[in-house]
């Protein structure tokens, strides 16, 4: 496996309109001979296959949800950026840049986040025309927040509710383009399997989620923007559903895994209360513009928030890092609350909460002000709390919330595998090891509407493609491969239930492989999750048959892959001898606990390669250069 990152010569800022004037094209009339295959109608996805059928291709999309505006994307709060200097607060294309390569920790490759940066502009441009409903200033300019890692503001919001509104737009304009009949929308079908006819990627095995049918899809391409694997946690702030069924199939079919290892950790969450949670809440790193977070200077102090006074309070981010203060970067201010709970300052129930206190706040713009900014936000906080944020502080602890590993892709965002192309949170690329807010809905926006309607043309024009029926080999062997899985989970008729190796596979997870990772505990992990597999595929129940609805073999198929893929995290983990970004290798650390990265060895992409079922998987790295933003040691201080 070779991972040529197809990256265009000459200067950053010229890179992106070179490649676009050197890329080959299809010709408007040749385009409508084309279909591609369209995996997952979120922002990413729905972004893609608009776009795609507006330029003539024939697109088959697929969703597991009933619609493509239930995809996760919709959960989406706090806002999307984009480097429009609207405030003229000093904002450009490449600040946005130089601030994403830098929350990256120096883990992304340059060309990708530059061109990233400069599409930016261009999606608050598209989504207006849409419709989508920005806030805007009293003079109609449209309104901008703050978000963690950025001394300006360049954040793009609808209320508490951007990913919603956003989803709208691209959803209107698939809408459009289904109506037009050049998008043919296959919703509550659940992608099993990729079909590799010639080394290429040409087409995938679904399941029929009504009625279990096995059926396959042909196309000239196929995308996959099929979201982030956060739920490998059990816990995490992602919608139930969220999976990594389609990589990681389309892993062992010979794509390869780029960082598997790099997940987020977000500080501002509604702590875990019992043992009964299927899922955590997000509260929007929006809420850091105005929040300040603090915890009792004294251990074990049981007071009320109310009762501890001023000079007994520890802002600690504002303390620690004061150039950024409560809008330090989220791997940072997650770990930062980790230590002050570790240090017995945390406050409600065990212990494990920081307060995000809106009390200075409210004094200085009225609660009519905040209100307006975050009530949905509040709201959700009291239906869940029984606690009211406008009287008390909140109580927040980090918890998983967003993948930066992915399916390894080049420039053109397609994977090793010929024809297969990666977008959104399904990919590898773009934020390194930390991920900074507000920047995956312009990632997935920028892959979807202005990167992949271009890459996928130059692949199209490049490749000799011949035509394959269902009938063909593979596609057959595809089919009977999957129907030989699902036969054989139905078949396993055990007693645990899948829901519980989930958890338990998630503890292990979030105890070995989370905010803080070390060389013994990911050992742990290493030994207890294969013995967890087994009993998994000896001893789970699965209800119910193949031929119907039937939620239970759903599920058990998404944990069946999930105890897989944790393997390649913890081992992805463990080779990564740094601490760097959301990967915090507690070996690896500065005398003040900040991340330590060893840029001599480790500056570098890991992508690996699936090798069968009885071998290891092999490591490649593709190294990265920094040319433009230079290396240097992170300080938000
Ligand atoms: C609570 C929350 C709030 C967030 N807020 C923000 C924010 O304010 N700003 C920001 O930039 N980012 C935010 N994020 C991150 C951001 O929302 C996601 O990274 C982004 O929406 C992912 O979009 P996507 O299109 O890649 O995937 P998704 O929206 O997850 O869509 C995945 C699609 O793939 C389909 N799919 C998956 N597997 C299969 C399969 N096997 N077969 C068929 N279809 C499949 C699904 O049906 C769905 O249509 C937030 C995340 C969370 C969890």
């Amino acid at each position: 496996m070779e991972l040529r990152s197809n990256v265009p010569d000459g200067p950053i800022d010229t890179k992106w309109t070179r490649h676009r004037f050197e890329m080959k094209l299809v010709n408007p009339a040749n385009k409508r001979k084309y279909t591609v295959i369209v995996v997952g109608t979120g922002l990413a996805g729905g972004a893609a296959a608009a776009s795609m059928a507006e330029l003539g291709y024939n697109v088959k999309a697929f969703c597991y949800q009933d619609s493509p505006r239930r995809a996760h994307s919709i959960a989406a709060q706090g806002g999307i950026n984009a480097a429009k200097n609207y405030q003229n607060d000093g904002d450009s294309v490449w600040r946005l840049f130089y601030d994403t390569i830098k929350g990256g920790d120096f883990r992304a490759r340059e060309a990708n986040v530059y061109r990233l940066a400069e599409l930016s502009v261009n999606i608050i441009d598209q989504c207006v025309a849409q419709g989508v409903p920005f806030a805007r200033e009293y003079g109609g300019v449209l309104a901008n927040r703050s978000f963690g890692g950025a001394q300006v503001s360049r954040t793009f919001y609808a209320r508490g509710q951007t990913g919603q509104q956003l989803l709208l737009g691209a959803y209107q304009a698939m809408e459009r383009q289904i109506g037009l009949g050049k998008i043919t929308m296959h919703a509550r079908h659940e992608m099993q399997d990729l079909i590799v006819v010639d080394g290429r990627a040409r087409g995938i095995v679904v399941r029929d989620m009504v009625t279990g049918e096995i059926e396959s899809h042909l196309g000239d391409a196929v995308v996959l923007a099929t979201g982030g694997y956060g739920n490998v946690f059990y816990l995490s702030t992602n919608a139930t559903g969220c999976n990594a069924t389609a990589i990681w199939r389309a892993y062992k079919r010979g794509a390869a895994f780029g960082n598997p290892c790099y997940t987020q950790i977000h500080p501002t969450c509604i702590p875990v209360s019992g043992d009964h949670q299927a899922k955590l809440t997000l509260m929007s790193e929006s809420l850091r513009n105005d929040g300040r977070i603090w915890v009792p200077k004294q251990k074990g102090d049981t007071r009320t928030a109310s009762e501890i006074p001023e000079h007994q309070r520890d802002y600690y981010l504002e303390r620690k890092y004061p150039s950024f203060g409560n809008l330090s970067p989220r791997d940072i201010s997650s770990r930062a609350a980790k230590e002050v709970c570790d240090e017995g300052r945390g406050v409600g129930p065990g212990g494990l909460g920081v307060y995000l206190d809106f009390a200075d706040a409210i004094k200085r713009l009225g609660e009519a002000a905040i209100r307006e900014r975050y009530g949905n936000l509040f709201d959700m906080y009291e239906r869940i709390t029984d606690e009211n944020p406008y009287r008390v502080p909140m109580r927040i602890f980090p918890a998983v919330h967003y993948t930066m590993g992915g399916l390894w892709v080049d420039y053109n965002l397609m994977a090793t595998l010929p024809g297969l192309h990666v977008i959104g949170e399904a990919n590898f690329s773009d934020h390194g090891a930390n991920r900074l807010g507000a920047s995956a809905l312009m990632q997935g926006l920028a892959d979807g509407y202005f990167v992949i309607p271009y890459t996928i043309g130059a692949y199209l024009a490049g490749a000799k493609l011949e035509k394959i029926g269902a009938d063909h080999a593979e596609v057959k062997r595809t089919e009977i491969e999957v129907s030989g899985r699902i036969g054989r989970l139905l078949a396993i008729g055990g007693k645990r239930t899948t829901s519980s190796f989930h958890r338990e596979l998630g503890k292990l997870m979030w105890e070995h492989c989370g905010m803080a990772r070390n060389e013994r505990g990911l050992t742990v992990a290493l030994a207890e999750i294969p013995r967890l597999r087994e009993e998994f595929w000896t001893n789970a129940r699965v209800v119910g048959d193949g031929a119907e609805l039937n939620p239970s073999l759903e599920h058990a198929g998404r944990v069946a892959d999930f105890l897989e893929l944790a393997e390649l995290m913890c081992r992805d983990a463990l080779e990564r001898r740094e601490s760097c970004g959301g990967h915090f290798r507690e070996e690896y650390q500065t005398e003040d606990g900040e991340a330590l990265r060893d840029d001599r060895d480790f500056c570098h992409v890991a992508a690996w390669e699936h090798r069968g079922p009885n071998n290891d998987p092999l490591r490649h790295v593709e190294p990265l250069a920094f040319e433009n933003v230079h290396l240097a040691m992170r300080s938000y201080k």
